[in-house]
């Protein structure tokens, strides 16, 4: 029996606007498909945050037994600069100003989105499709579509028709838009368009000739539009209707509202159960933004390589500090909140660490642990509460701490679950790693050199009993050191 059995989920639901109880469509099964990025730029940190936010709730499914399909794609092609359809294909425009392939421009990004991900210990989707990959199942769906009449097609292109939609079904039913709302406050069409309304949106757009990502269709040669992409490999490999669907807070409206418009009007129900929606990160205060420069890599973050920054920050630290936020709560980075992140996350590693070394007694608690490891639980169950977890966490740091200083006691099975707990909540669930800072490694390696300064020191003294007992004691503690023609170096196990 998984763990799933014993604890009731709650999960904040965008299209009730409240919290429900998850029941996934088949017992212990999970498919969950999340908005993946658009390559044509190094990954956002605002980005690195929404992915961060469901990989640790990828993590918690699976350390409550369930069975999950994880699927986020990789956009690349069909994004254009603005969601009314026009504009340049984001990729197409970045292999055009640097003169190299499209397919260059999503390699180079792909790869860094990759890296990036591994650097904060991200777990690797169970399935990562691109939109290139899927262009034979949406021109299907877009077939589909247009025989069952919300869709029509203009010059070449096909454009899915809102307001006939809106006859049968709701459009607006996750955003809370109203479609007077949306028709009154759309700017009306410049002549340019194809389209009979505004709010109408492209499935797929006629490439203009100087436009070199395209690919045939029974309409013109032309390229899929970007919502289209999202309801193909969802169906795909989630089916028709799957559990969870999540993304940033922004592509609330138009992307997945367009999404659910795409799936009923070709299948007649509704393809996603729960909508998860991660908010935004903010930096000192305002939106991050490249235009305006308020805006910071997350390899800048790790090098401290950025003015807004004093130092740089080890991942754990990064990922401690996006932790301490709920996902749903608009989360502000600066300087300042970093170094205070890194102090809590050097107290609790260092807590984590001790405790191999705490001896039990045979004696009564001073802390109810299995109260507090429920605690632990409920307050994942309640939308993925972290930063309750991990306030919860710090009481057990406060115990673990009173232990090693003989003001508290543990008895050997309390200790048991306590170690089991604390590892599968700091480094499963939070997915932490104990990687010490950098601003640590850096200490430890001046540290170093002052010992091989001191163990010459001693060997021109002829005092070759303390430069061996350095050596010794260095490699006692796992520091090998290694003489050379160019010196002394060392080697950490
Ligand atoms: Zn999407």
């Amino acid at each position: 029996m998984g763990k799933y059995t014993s604890n009731i989920l709650q999960i904040y639901n965008t299209l009730s606007g409240k919290k429900e109880v998850f029941k996934p469509i088949s017992e212990g099964a999970i498919g969950m498909y999340v908005c993946g990025p658009t390559v044509y730029s190094n990954v956002h940190l605002g980005n690195v945050r929404t992915f961060m936010s469901f990989d640790m709730i990828f993590r918690y499914f699976k350390h409550l037994d369930y069975k999950v399909r994880y699927v986020r794609n990789i956009t690349d092609a069909g994004h254009l600069e603005n969601d009314a359809d026009q504009g340049e294909d984001r990729i197409a425009k970045k292999a055009r100003l640097e003169q190299i392939e499209p397919m260059e421009v999503v390699q180079r990004y792909t790869v860094d989105f990759h890296t990036i991900l591994n650097t904060f210990n991200f777990l690797p989707p169970s399935i990562e499709p691109t939109a290139t990959g899927h262009i034979v199942e949406q021109i299907e769906i877009i077939k589909s579509i247009l025989d069952k009449g919300f869709a029509y097609e203009a010059n070449g292109s096909i454009y899915f028709d809102v307001l006939k939609y809106n006859e049968a079904h709701h459009y607006g039913i996750l955003s809370g838009r109203n479609i007077e709302d949306l028709i009154h406050n759309t700017r009306g069409l410049d002549g340019q368009s194809d389209k009979k309304n505004p709010q109408d949106f492209a499935l797929w757009k006629k490439a203009e000739p100087q436009h070199i990502m395209r690919w045939p269709s029974p309409w013109s040669n032309g390229f899929p539009g970007w919502h289209l992409e999202c309801t193909a490999m969802s169906t795909k490999y989630l089916g028709e209707n799957f559990d969870i669907h999540g993304g940033g807070m922004d592509l609330k409206f138009p992307h997945h509202e367009c999404e659910i418009a795409q799936a009923k009007a070709w299948h007649n129900h509704s393809p996603v159960n729960y909508w998860m929606h991660a908010n935004m990160l903010t930096l000192n205060g305002q939106k991050m933004a490249k235009s305006t420069g308020n805006n910071i890599l997350p390899a800048e973050i790790l090098s401290g390589k950025n003015d807004k920054l004093t130092k740089g920050f080890s991942p754990s630290v990064v990922r401690f500090f996006m932790m301490q936020a709920h996902y749903r709560s608009i989360l502000d980075f600066s300087n300042e909140a970093l170094l205070a992140s890194e102090k809590g996350f050097l107290k609790l590693m260092e807590a984590v660490t001790s405790l191999s070394k705490i001896e039990a007694t045979e004696v009564v608690n001073d802390f109810d642990i299995i109260k507090w490891k429920s605690n632990c639980y409920a307050a994942m169950n309640d939308d993925f509460n972290t930063p309750i977890l991990i306030a919860e966490l710090f009481s057990a740091v406060k115990y673990i701490n009173q232990i090693k200083d003989n003001k508290a006691s543990i008895n050997n099975s309390s200790l048991a679950v306590l170690t089991e707990t604390m590892q599968q909540f700091v480094f499963d669930i939070l997915g932490l790693k104990t990687a010490v800072s950098n601003d640590q490694n850096h200490k430890l390696g001046e540290t170093i050199e002052l010992l091989i300064k001191m163990r010459n020191e001693a060997r021109a003294l002829k005092d070759f009993a303390l430069s061996d007992k350095i050596r010794d004691e260095l490699i006692g503690i796992g520091i090998q050191l290694k003489d050379g023609k160019d010196g002394t170096t060392f080697l950490l196990d």
